[in-house]
């Protein structure tokens, strides 16, 4: 399945893996990848809590359009 959605927020290497955006994620959009987090497209609502929440900085808008769902 293809889907057309928009990336609504990123994290850099500034992350220490605190977990906190996790945990405050309501849409349990962000989830562990290969050593890094991802944020899903399709379940971010760009709420921007996780952007609220980050001590590090780590979190940022982003706005690129992609094709295709991660999970
Ligand atoms: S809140 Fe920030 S530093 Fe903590 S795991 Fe999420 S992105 Fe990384
Ligand atoms: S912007 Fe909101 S929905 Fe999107 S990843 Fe951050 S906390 Fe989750």
């Amino acid at each position: 399945m293809t889907v057309r959605t928009a990336t609504i927020v990123a994290i850099d290497d500034r992350c220490t893996g605190c977990g906190a955006c996790l945990a405050t994620c309501p849409e349990r959009a962000i989830r562990p990848g290969r050593g890094r987090l991802v944020v899903s497209e399709v379940r971010c609502t760009a709420c921007l809590a996780c952007i609220e929440i980050c001590p590090a900085g780590a979190i940022r808008e982003a706005g690129a359009i992609r094709e295709g769902a991660w999970w």
